[in-house]
């Protein structure tokens, strides 16, 4: 390990409500060590606080006496951006659960920093992904749920409430179909996993002749159906497929050339496991840009996938901590700054 990467190595949380993942990660975002287990939120914020702590003093000891500068938490949730407070994350069952100053006091007091897993991601493809070197960018990745980031001048932003970036519940048919977040016609209840395994549901069982491709990939069930199921007969040219693709790339596009239109980014970066199960979604986008976006803001625009994969939310995260806890300590005063150490570690 350099001089420099030794000295500015931090580590990634990506908490969400199945998993943790943590990471070890060097300045230039690469993983030097990490692991996964059950975030098990059942059992309650301090054994969450626990769970957490044991990973992160298992990447200090990884990193062999190497200093740690400090921890970033990327968790699927509403994050207070001034005290790292984590307002709402329902699969956590976390409510104004103070979870920086939690966990920065089961570590003994190594600097902690949180902020939504979204906008976590965000960060580690504008950092170290597909989006390094551009200074306005938007990401949007379509999973299950469907969440996004926005970087504007060469800054993430944040929001007010820290929730900026939920581009997933834009309304792209008024009256349109009903959301998990109780709007109608959100782009999350076309495009999210969640909504297309519903819709392909209810269209094998309307006309089951047309969806007996998808039916045979369901094993008979429509219930069982999936988004990727989905993808996988639209590539075969299944035709009741090809159609709930269109109404997703319909949706998505319409999303999407809103986005472009609010921020002007140089780069929209589309990923997640929709994306990754039908491809043609990003050329669909940037069709839908073409068409619906004003010509100054669709200037230049590129649509691309993302680069860091699984990781992008543990090296996100792992990257914010090392920008801000960089920041504090340019900005502390200079007695502050005497008195700082250069960096914390775990004994
Ligand atoms: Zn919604």
């Amino acid at each position: 390990m350099t001089e420099e990467s030794g000295g500015r190595l931090t580590i990634g949380v990506d908490l969400g409500g199945t998993k943790v993942e943590t990471a070890l990660v060097d300045h230039a975002g690469q993983i030097l060590g990490r692991s996964r287990v059950s975030s098990r939120p059942e059992a309650g914020g301090a054994a969450v606080i626990a769970t957490i702590a044991a990973a992160v003093r298992r990447e200090v000891e990884r990193a062999g006496g190497a200093p740690i500068h400090g921890v970033g938490v990327g968790v699927a949730g509403q994050v207070d951006p001034g005290t790292g407070t984590v307002r709402h994350a329902i699969n956590l069952h976390f409510n104004d659960f103070p979870l920086r100053d939690r966990l920065s006091a089961a570590l003994d007091g190594l600097p902690v920093t949180v902020l939504n897993d979204v906008q976590a991601a965000t960060y580690g493809e504008w950092r170290h992904g597909a989006g390094r070197g551009v200074a306005d960018l938007v990401t949007l990745f379509v999973g299950t749920g469907v969440g996004g980031g926005v970087v504007a001048d060469g800054r993430l932003l944040r929001g007010t409430g820290g929730s900026l970036g939920e581009i997933g519940h834009t309304t792209v048919q008024l009256d349109g179909r009903r959301c998990r977040c109780g709007n109608d016609g959100c782009v999350e209840a076309y495009a999210g996993g969640w909504a297309i395994a519903a819709r392909a549901a209810e269209a094998v069982r309307a006309d089951r002749a047309g969806g007996a491709r998808l039916l045979e990939l369901a094993a008979g069930r429509p219930h069982a159906c999936t988004a990727g199921m989905v993808g996988k007969a639209a590539a075969e040219g299944d035709p009741l497929a090809r159609l709930l693709v269109d109404e997703v790339a319909a949706a998505l596009g319409a999303a999407v050339a809103s986005v472009v239109n609010a921020f002007n980014p140089a780069l929209v970066i589309l990923g997640g496991g929709v994306v990754d199960g039908i491809p043609e979604l990003v050329e669909r986008a940037a069709q839908a840009v073409v068409v619906r976006a004003l010509p100054a803001a669709r200037a230049g625009v590129q649509i691309v996938r993302p680069l860091l994969g699984l990781h992008a939310g543990t090296v996100g995260a792992a990257a914010w901590a090392r920008t801000v806890l960089a920041d504090a300590a340019t900005h502390a005063a200079p007695a502050d700054r005497r008195a700082r150490k250069p960096a914390i570690q775990l004994s």
